[in-house]
């Protein structure tokens, strides 16, 4: 226990955190906790509730408190940038920031969430996304990272689906122009709209939180019929692990990957950029599939 340890070793704790409003149901303190004691470090993460009103002050504090960053959440992942001294490529691009980093001085900002959904991509699918066509499905927050790290990558055909098509095309139009992909197409999400292309496809990933519990029991968000074993289908959902987008996929013989591993992989990223050090992931995931299931 924290509580118990000595003066003058409370004084060598490096504190992170995470900024939000709510975070009582966040797994990342519990995660990152669980990472440091692994490997032996003297940091602690907490949770902060922070209304937006607050959020100039408590981003104040980073600098003048022993911090040694922290996670956003929402509502804060755009608004901290004009707080910051400087920002990644991924942060600038996405426009979002989900990690802090205090380093000489300066407040960084990081999106970590496109990184670590390739490193789940390539370390537990073992699928690199190189010259191959992909299909994000939805355009908010969570798809502007994952297609924007997509097309840092390469991919030959980035698709972009969303039951709002204006919010798709602004995507697919601002991704297109900004990384000068070949293809990046808007299409609607709706009843056969995505017959045509799904055959080609190497990737699909959902985005929505279409499948998230406690509404478990609907439709996949495209239609089963669509999906082929040709296929990787992710789904950025991780409660429940499967989804019934999943277990649709499996049923065609499509190989699935869980929004866990992206869940993991972007906390192993900040975790990364904190401590320098490599971050423990098997620890990591079995901590927060722990606390899924409970
Ligand atoms: P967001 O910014 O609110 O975007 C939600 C997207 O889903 C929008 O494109 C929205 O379409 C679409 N959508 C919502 N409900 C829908 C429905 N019933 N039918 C069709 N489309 C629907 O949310 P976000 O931050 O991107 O997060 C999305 C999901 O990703 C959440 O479940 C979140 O938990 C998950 N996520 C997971 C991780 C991870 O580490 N695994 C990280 C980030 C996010 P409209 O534009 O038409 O409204």
């Amino acid at each position: 226990m924290i509580t118990e340890l000595k003066a003058s070793k409370l004084m060598e704790v490096k504190l992170t955190g995470l900024f939000g409003y709510p975070v009582e149901h966040s797994l990342s303190p519990v995660m990152h906790n669980t990472a440091f004691k692994e490997l032996g470090l003297d940091y602690l993460y907490l949770p902060f509730a922070v209304p937006k009103a607050k959020l100039a002050e408590a981003v104040a504090g980073i600098k003048g408190l022993n911090f040694e960053g922290v996670n956003l959440t929402i509502p804060h992942k755009q608004k901290v940038r004009d707080y910051l001294d400087e920002l990644s490529q991924e942060a600038e691009l996405i426009g979002a920031v989900n990690t802090v980093q205090r380093c000489n001085g300066k407040l960084i900002g990081h999106n970590t969430d496109g990184k670590g959904f390739l490193r789940s991509l390539v370390e537990e699918a073992s699928f690199t996304p190189q010259d191959k066509k992909v299909l994000v499905i939805g355009a908010g927050g969570a798809a502007r990272a994952v297609s924007y790290q997509l097309a840092l990558e390469e991919v030959k055909e980035l698709y972009i689906a969303n039951r709002t098509l204006s919010k798709a095309e602004n995507l697919a139009t601002e991704v297109g122009k900004k990384l000068d992909l070949n293809k990046a197409e808007a299409l609607p999400l709706e009843k056969g709209a995505l017959s045509s292309i799904i055959k080609n496809l190497d990737l699909v990933v959902d985005t929505t939180p279409i499948g998230m519990s406690p509404q478990v029991e609907v439709e996949p968000v495209i239609e089963a019929e669509l999906l082929h074993s040709n296929l990787l289908v992710a789904d950025l959902v991780y409660n429940p692990v499967k989804t019934t987008l999943l277990k649709a996929a499996q049923k065609a013989g499509a190989e699935t990957l869980s929004g866990l591993g992206m869940l993991v992989y972007q906390g192993a990223i900040a975790f990364e950029i904190w401590t320098g050090q490599r971050a423990p992931v098997k620890v990591m995931k079995e901590v927060v599939q722990a606390a899924i299931t409970e």
